[in-house]
């Protein structure tokens, strides 16, 4: 496994993880049990999703050692003025003494509290209980802001990308200013995305499944990943991507694959509590 070094304090993130969106509580033990047998060991949840206790659950029944783990939960919308307490109640659920990441998930410009809820991050950070902060869903304009107003920088930035909204000027922005880009939804939820004639021929070409090529794609641009699936055969086969290579072609043949379409919210507007 792969990771990709944090601006903060040297911490790494295994470059794939494996994502509990829409997975309820038990299903999410039972998954993230699946997924620490097959080799995860990042894993992301978030408030919102509910499942912080069944994460904690397979965390707690699985051998791996805490330290070889990195789990990242998020900020709630409705929770950026009392950040501190958010944060302490997700580390009960979570039944852990601190995690490797914690993001502000949504920046909720109407509510125009983000800024707030980054300063108490950057506390909870100097308390030793989350290991790197971060957001997400931030535009280059929260980005600067956040910047010009505490004068620190989010470590990553977890935005929706996939081959069909690829994110190109976010992820320049964030590279010259030295953000991981994390990519969300990274299969496109595997609706139409996964079935494009373009991904079926690098498929028979590579041998692999067009997850697998989409997966490897998102890797070799140095995006930060996290496909989810409940189905153990799936789980196994999304990390089973580091032995292969796309050539450049190929990789140009998926990054024409764009057509600026979201699948989820657009932070600008998504303003919901
Ligand atoms: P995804 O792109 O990971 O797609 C998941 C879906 O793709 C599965 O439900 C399944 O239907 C299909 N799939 C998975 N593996 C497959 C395979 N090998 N072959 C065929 N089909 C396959 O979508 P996602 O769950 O929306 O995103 C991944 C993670 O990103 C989430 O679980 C969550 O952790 C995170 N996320 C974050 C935000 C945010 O606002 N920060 C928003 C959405 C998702």
């Amino acid at each position: 496994m792969n990771s990709l070094m944090l601006n903060t304090d040297g911490v790494q993130i295994p470059q794939l993880g494996f994502g509990v969106f829409q997975v309820p509580d038990d299903e999410a033990e039972r998954a993230v049990s699946a997924a620490l047998q097959a080799g995860y060991r990042h894993i992301d949840t978030a408030m919102i999703y509910g499942n912080e206790e069944g994460v904690g659950r397979a965390l707690r029944g699985s051998d791996v050692p805490r330290e070889k783990l990195f789990i990242t939960t998020k900020l709630w919308n409705s929770d950026h003025d009392r950040a501190e307490r958010a944060f302490d109640e997700s580390l009960a659920r979570l039944g852990l003494d601190y995690v490797d990441l914690y993001l502000i998930h949504w920046p909720v410009p109407a509510q125009d509290k983000y800024v707030q809820a980054w300063q108490a991050l950057r506390s909870i950070h100097a308390d030793g209980r989350v290991k790197a902060v971060g957001v997400s869903n931030f535009t280059a304009e929260g980005l600067t802001r956040l910047m010009n107003e505490t004068g620190v920088m989010p470590s990553i930035n977890q935005i929706e990308l996939h081959p069909y909204f690829q994110q190109r000027e976010m992820r320049a922005f964030h590279e010259a200013n030295g953000i991981l880009t994390e990519a969300w939804s990274p299969l496109g939820q595997g609706k139409g995305l996964l079935a494009d004639p373009a991904l079926t021929v690098l498929s028979e070409k590579y041998h692999r499944t067009p997850a697998q090529i989409v997966l490897r794609w998102h890797l070799q641009l140095g995006n930060v990943v996290i496909p989810k699936s409940v189905t153990p055969a799936r789980i196994k086969e999304n990390i089973s991507v580091f032995d292969f290579i796309l050539d450049s072609e190929d990789m140009a043949a998926i990054g024409a694959l764009n057509s600026n379409k979201r699948i989820g919210a657009d932070p600008d507007t998504m303003n919901m509590l």
